[in-house]
């Protein structure tokens, strides 16, 4: 191991954590017996547990976020420098490097404007859909106030942001959620058939599934709809990409029906499919971009609710109305460590061309993913964009059946005994999580790739022969 802690250190740490961590979306039972994985130390592509033991990070952190990759000294360093010199300061006030890195992610998104700092994911989509309720309120008589999510998109933990997810098995048992929130279909092309159009392919489906979505509008009334709230790749619901004629035909009826258009970012944003931000790839322009993860890549916490300045433009000063503004805070959007490690990890991806290498090994792993199709027959389906892919396994290619979850679950430790983290996903059957998905760094190198995917060939292998 790297790193130098003492065997003593070690096992106050881990019986502290036993003792006293509440760990994440985890039942605790197992950690009677065995311990929690605690990551000691990072560098590049590579973590360190507390035995010592190296594993490659075919996740970025678990959860798709540390895009530049570990011990990043300069981003260290710009926190340091940062936060001796001024920390935090909230409300009204700026800071140098929130205006800064505003300005430079401003110029990454051409028709965007308004860049407001909050904390997480979560947080972010809730700023959005405060201001959407609060447009309906000023701008269409309190009408409008429904906001749109579809079916296996995922937009937070918080109880608003729930209320706006797909996902049937995180949604269960924390109801009731909040009101005017309306579900419409998902676009996903290998499980067509659950939408009734299995009949069509490539742009014709994707046209198709669009459509689905200004069914539900209409079945609402238009006048009732203020916002669609679209991850541009599906994440956790799946490693979902939409077909090819979807998204002009998703801007076209938000245009229609005066609809805003909400972009969720939180993993796609700063590189993880190639481009800055996912919806880049589909000529769409959003009226709200959120981002979180990939901002700062996980050195410090920082999200961002990105506006149009049309939209800013209904929040500006109104003599007349005292309340003519977003009346909004958020304590740690204050805070200066976020835009200062932003703005060090924007430059590593410009100057390090990590978006160009996400296209070239994110092309490789794909190539990689089919070969095990062939190869394996339990994968029904790879998919994704840049360094963000997934394989789905099902037990039979023509039903398409999940394969069991615990069965997924076991391929992804198999990965881990040759030294690999990968993560399962698909959250919207419960018990069916059957998704393997990839989301390494923005600077793996071919040999990280074929490391990560060789894993999984073995790993396959041991599990279903
Ligand atoms: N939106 C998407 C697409 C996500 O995947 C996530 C988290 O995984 C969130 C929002 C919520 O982000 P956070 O966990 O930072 O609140």
């Amino acid at each position: 191991m790297h790193g130098t802690f003492t065997d003593n250190d070690l096992s106050h740490v881990i019986s502290a954590d036993k003792a006293h961590v509440w760990h994440h979306l985890v039942q605790h039972k197992p950690f009677e017996t065995s311990d929690p994985r605690i990551i000691v130390e990072g560098k590049g592509m590579r973590v360190w547990d507390q035995n010592g033991k190296e594993w490659l990070d075919a996740v970025s952190g678990a959860v798709w976020t540390v895009n530049v990759g570990y011990g990043r000294e300069s981003i260290a360093k710009a926190v340091y420098d940062q936060t001796m010199k001024m920390c935090y300061f909230a409300q009204a006030a700026g800071s140098v490097p929130g205006a800064l890195f505003a300005e430079k992610l401003i110029d990454k998104m051409p028709g965007m404007s308004r860049v407001y700092y909050c904390n997480s994911g979560s947080e972010a989509n809730e700023k959005a859909f405060k201001m959407v309720r609060q447009i309906a309120h000023k701008k269409y008589g309190g009408k409008k106030t429904k906001i749109l999510y579809r079916d296996r998109d995922y937009h937070g933990s918080t109880l608003a942001a729930m209320s706006a997810g797909g996902q049937e098995e995180r949604n269960m048992q924390y109801g009731p959620f909040a009101p005017d929130f309306v579900k419409v279909p998902h676009c996903m092309e290998y499980r067509k058939h659950e939408l009734g159009l299995e009949h069509l392919s490539g742009a014709a489906f994707g046209l198709a599934a669009a459509n689905l979505i200004e069914e539900v509008i209409l079945r609402e009334g238009p006048e009732t709809v203020g916002a669609l709230c679209l991850e541009p790749v599906t994440a956790g619901g799946g490693v979902i990409e939409a077909p090819e004629g979807y998204w002009p035909r998703v801007q076209e009826i938000c245009k229609q029906y005066d609809i805003l258009l909400h972009i969720d970012e939180v993993v796609c944003g700063l590189g993880r499919t190639g481009t800055w931000f996912g919806y880049q790839h589909y000529g769409i322009q959003p009226d709200f971009v959120t981002m979180a993860k990939g901002v700062a890549s996980g050195y410090a916490a920082i999200a961002c609710m990105v506006a149009t300045e049309e939209v800013f433009d209904l929040f500006k000063d109104d003599p007349s109305d005292k309340m003519n503004y977003f009346r909004d805070i958020s304590t740690f959007g204050g805070c200066t460590a976020g835009p200062a490690a932003a703005l060090e990890n924007m430059r590593i991806i410009e100057d390090e061309n990590l978006l160009d290498n996400c296209t070239a090994m994110g092309a490789r792993m794909m190539a990689n993913l089919e070969a095990l199709k062939e190869k394996h027959a339990v994968i029904g389906d790879v998919r994704g964009k840049g360094l963000f892919l997934g394989a789905e396994l099902v037990s039979d290619r023509d039903t398409k059946e999940p394969v069991d979850e615990a069965l997924a679950q076991r391929v992804v430790a198999e990965a881990g005994n040759h030294g690999v983290i990968i993560g399962v996903t698909n959250r919207s059957v419960p018990g069916r999580n059957n998704t393997l998905c990839f989301s390494p760094a923005l600077i793996a190198t071919a040999a990280d790739i074929d490391q990560i995917t060789d894993a999984v060939d073995k790993a396959l292998t041991t599990v279903f022969g």
